[in-house]
């Protein structure tokens, strides 16, 4: 595997064409113009990065194919980079860590596309305040963009099991938006409508995840399989129960597309000092979170008193 756009030796064939990308990719993402003093980014066989002294690194890694994670019919191959990106990195901003570093492998059978892809995670890097540092190109029979992002993490980090009893369940924003707008846009609805944009041009909560963290959140997932999914993965791995007593609906969408629609990448955040979490986002300029429901000792779901199931996107094979 090229860790790192390194090159390939140009035999003869298809590795011709793969050594044409990598330029094209290279110059597109910059060679290394923000490595720091004894950082290696792209060219050689591996990247070498140096983390500040003291913060733990962590790592997800998280891939989308056309036809699977967004409709070809309806969007495009830089569509398709920008959420790979995005929702990897909302996996690091749901741990409570901050973006800083990615590689991104994009496969496909059309290099025009390839550039393409490469170009979306490449906006979505910098609106994520993430650097490519490497990656990999190769031609494949389906396009697909995998990224591996790695983040800073300065104390100890979110996880899905830390909900206690007594604890306070909050949402960074409205649920459903996403889910409305891939409706829209399947209708012909006008691509440019403000809620297609929030499907195809995911803004995960990077900086809410770390502040969240540092208020003091015991717990935290993002929302990209479903609310009620998410939400039930939180309350099985803490071993407790949810009740929810309001359904944050984002405006245009359902309640069942809120439930269970998915890719909001949305924070739920669990805490046992509300109001201390909701004073610090608004003193540091971020929207209001909300506080949406308690975590109770009897395992299970609720919204409004009836029982909730989880439903949502589930990629298991
Ligand atoms: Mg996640």
């Amino acid at each position: 595997m090229t860790s790192a756009f390194q090159n390939p030796a140009p035999p003869a064939g298809p590795s011709n064409r793969e050594s044409g990308v990598v330029e094209r990719i290279r110059n597109l993402i910059g060679v290394g113009d923000t490595a720091a003093e004894g950082e290696i980014f792209f060219g050689d066989d591996a990247a070498i990065l140096s983390p500040p002294p003291g913060q733990a690194l962590v790592a997800c890694t998280d891939a989308a194919v056309m036809g699977v994670h967004i409709d070809p019919a309806l969007f495009g191959s830089h569509d398709l980079g920008w959420r790979a990106m995005m929702a990897t990195l909302s996996d690091i901003a749901a741990m409570g860590a901050e973006p800083w570093r990615a590689l991104v492998t994009v496969i496909g059978p059309k290099a025009d596309d390839l550039i393409l892809a490469m170009e979306g995670a490449q906006a979505a890097a910098e609106a994520g305040l993430t650097t490519i540092v490497g990656g990999d190109v190769s031609s494949g029979s389906e396009l697909s963009v995998s990224v591996t992002a790695l983040g800073l993490l300065d104390g100890s980090a979110l996880t899905r099991s830390g909900a206690r009893v007594g604890d306070t369940v909050l949402l960074t924003g409205a649920l459903g938006a996403s889910a409305a707008g891939l409706r829209l846009a399947r209708r012909g609805e006008g691509l440019e409508q403000a809620l297609v944009e929030r499907h195809i041009r995911p803004r995960p909560k990077l900086r809410e995840g770390a502040l969240a963290r540092a208020l003091g959140a015991s717990a935290a997932i993002d929302i990209s399989d479903g609310f009620s999914l998410d939400l039930g993965r939180v309350a099985e791995l803490s071993g407790v129960g949810v009740e929810i007593h309001e359904l944050w609906v984002a405006d245009g969408a359902s309640k069942s597309e809120a439930l269970s629609g998915g890719e909001d990448y949305e924070l739920i955040m669990v805490t046992n000092a509300p109001e201390e979490l909701i004073k610090g986002f608004a003193k540091a300029g971020l929207p209001s979170p909300r506080s949406v429901g308690n975590i109770v000792k009897t395992r299970g779901m609720w919204l409004n008193g009836q029982v909730l199931e989880p439903s949502g996107f589930d990629h298991r094979l």
